[in-house]
């Protein structure tokens, strides 16, 4: 899968492209990505990316040239044609299923506001889908767009270490996580559940199953009103 970022400030993507699962998904080529700088698709001497908004009011608005020509050169870096996404706090909002959805595609080209945000022309000409990471506002869409690339990169075939951790993980089966231990045994005071260390597998899923629920219940109940228990689930708890 191929990530391009349209972005002001190329340099924060070291925090995706040198560590980590991302880091290591780059480094055995399972993704592959693109940075854009809209600098470098100026022509003026002081390389202008922004300008000041019609209509008067705070702030700059990024100018609809540079970026436009950032995203069509990235959309001509990968093999398929890319799909335009803008990271906005007014988007779509990011979720499980969202990432899921975005990890179907083969080449997203992520396209990372500044300052007051960008020509509203460009997301009609060139934008595809607008997601936010949450109802708060950024600085820039940079923070936003590694969050985006890193949790569709841990859904990829063969990103992560053990093949069934990201299934298991919180949300991808509409529940919390169960809470996990290792060692030692026991800490200040405090021990592991014992079912844990009885190495009976069935009793450790019905366990881990309930924990799930319960966690869920207390803290995330809106997600229980789509839950339905499958039928594994159904016999596990049944026995
Ligand atoms: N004036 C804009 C508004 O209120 O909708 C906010 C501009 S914000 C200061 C600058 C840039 O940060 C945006 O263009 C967007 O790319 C990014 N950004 C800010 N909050 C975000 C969020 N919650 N999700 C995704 N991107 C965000």
């Amino acid at each position: 899968m191929r990530f391009d970022f349209v972005t002001l400030f190329p340099e924060m993507f070291s925090a995706v492209t040198g560590a980590g699962i991302t880091g290591r998904a780059l480094s055995r080529g399972l993704v592959e990505v693109g940075l854009y700088n809209p600098r470098d698709y100026t022509a003026d001497r002081y390389q202008t990316v922004d300008d000041r908004p019609y209509g008067g009011g705070p702030g700059m608005v990024m100018l609809f040239e540079p970026l436009r020509d950032a995203i069509r050169d990235a959309r001509g870096s990968g093999d398929a044609a890319g799909r335009v996404i803008y990271l906005s706090p007014q988007g779509r909002k990011l979720d499980q299923a969202g990432l899921e959805a975005l990890s179907r595609h083969s080449h997203l080209i992520l396209v990372c506001g500044r300052y007051e945000g960008i020509d509203e022309r460009l997301i009609q000409a060139e934008v595809d889908e607008e997601w936010s990471i949450g109802d708060y506002v950024l600085s820039g869409g940079e923070l936003a767009a590694m969050v985006m690339m890193d949790g569709i990169t841990r859904l990829l075939p063969d990103a992560l270490g053990h093949e069934d951790s990201a299934q298991q993980d919180s949300f991808s089966d509409g529940l919390l996580d169960f809470p996990q231990f290792t060692r030692p045994e026991m800490i200040e005071g405090r021990q592991v559940p014992p079912v844990l260390l009885s190495g009976d597998h069935k009793a450790i899923e019905r366990w881990r199953l309930k924990q799930a629920l319960g966690r869920t219940w207390l803290r995330r109940p809106d997600l229980l009103e789509t839950f339905e228990l499958d039928e594994e689930q159904q016999t596990l708890l049944a026995e």
